[in-house]
């Protein structure tokens, strides 16, 4: 995108194991020479320890120039629990809290926690003048009772205090700009940031797409099929793909993109260097 200058944000989860943490640290010594707006680190998302996660947010956030915002979820927890770990967060000095409500676990328990992510915004806003970013479904989240409640739900967190939407993935540009349409109608005007997912493995993207209600189009599908025997190709297509809906949504006015990288560096840098971003020298630490 020659003559824009487009902001990128990037998604880490925690890892699991002493090799995942290497992969994690190299990939934010990676991406940190783009300069991103900021990165975040998810909370117990896919199967992680909660107390991982906060872990990894403060040990990025010293070992790291870039601002980091760390993920809290609110389900299957007390009040007094996620009020204490946004007190630590607070404490560590993060200003950038991602609030969500979570997905409640088979085991998950009835408590007397924050029943929604709009409840959450608002404890958390009782705690500290946090800026808050939202979760934001395209395509509806798939327990909402009706597009337009979810919509009405996203606009009820935005006006209670958060700052920004970050949406799920979706893989049609039209259906964000879409959505974006649906939401400046009924007067949402913060920002929502498309959230963007690199397809590293198309067999586990179309699974897990499944499961969060996010829909892989049939041309994917089929052009990801027809160099299934050619890794590099696959890698290519990854980019492009990305790439040319990333292109049509900046055309739109779109200029900032989460991109989720599953800790995972080639294909988040490929994308961000082929949308215009640019690298910085490298610093010595921890990530680099
Ligand atoms: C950018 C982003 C980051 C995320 N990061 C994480 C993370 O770090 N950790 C993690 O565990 N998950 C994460 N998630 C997933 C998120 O927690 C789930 O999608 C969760 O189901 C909804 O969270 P929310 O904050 O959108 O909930 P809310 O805003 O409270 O609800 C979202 C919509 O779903 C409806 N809804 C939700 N639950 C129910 C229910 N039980 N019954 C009826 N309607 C319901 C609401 O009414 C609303 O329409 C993330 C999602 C996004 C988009």
């Amino acid at each position: 995108m020659k003559g824009r200058s487009l902001e990128f944000s990037y998604e880490f989860f925690p890892p699991r194991s002493q090799a995942m943490d290497r992969r994690l640290w190299r990939a934010v010594g990676q991406l940190e020479r783009l300069n991103p707006a900021f990165f975040s680190v998810t909370y117990g998302a896919l199967g992680s320890v909660q107390n991982v996660s906060v872990e990894t947010a403060i040990a990025m956030q010293s070992e790291s120039p870039v601002p980091v915002a760390a993920h809290l979820t609110c389900v299957d927890a007390s009040r007094q629990q996620v009020d204490a770990v946004a007190r630590d967060f607070h404490h560590a000095g993060f200003d950038h809290i991602v609030a969500l409500r979570g997905d409640s676990s088979p085991n998950g328990q009835l408590t007397d926690g924050y029943q929604n992510a709009a409840e959450l915004v608002e404890g958390l806003l009782k705690i500290a003048d946090f800026d808050i970013s939202v979760a934001a479904y395209p395509e509806v989240h798939p327990l909402a009772q009706s597009a337009s409640q979810d919509l009405q739900n996203l606009k009820y967190k935005l006006d209670i205090g958060a700052s920004r939407a970050i949406t799920q993935y979706f893989f049609d540009a039209d259906c964000f700009l879409r959505f974006r349409d649906r939401a400046c109608k009924i007067g949402i005007d913060k920002p929502i940031i498309p959230g963007i997912l690199p397809v590293h493995d198309i067999d586990k993207v179309s699974a897990f797409s499944q499961r969060c209600g996010a829909s892989l189009p049939d041309l994917y599908i089929s052009q990801f099929d027809k160099v299934k025997h050619d890794p590099q190709a696959q890698y290519q297509l990854s980019v492009d793909l990305a790439v040319a809906m990333c292109e049509q949504l900046a055309a739109e006015g779109v200029d900032q993109f989460h991109l989720y990288t599953l800790n995972q560096t080639d294909l988040c840098l490929d994308i961000s260097l082929a949308l215009g971003a640019t690298t910085q020298p490298v610093k010595v630490g921890k990530a680099a």
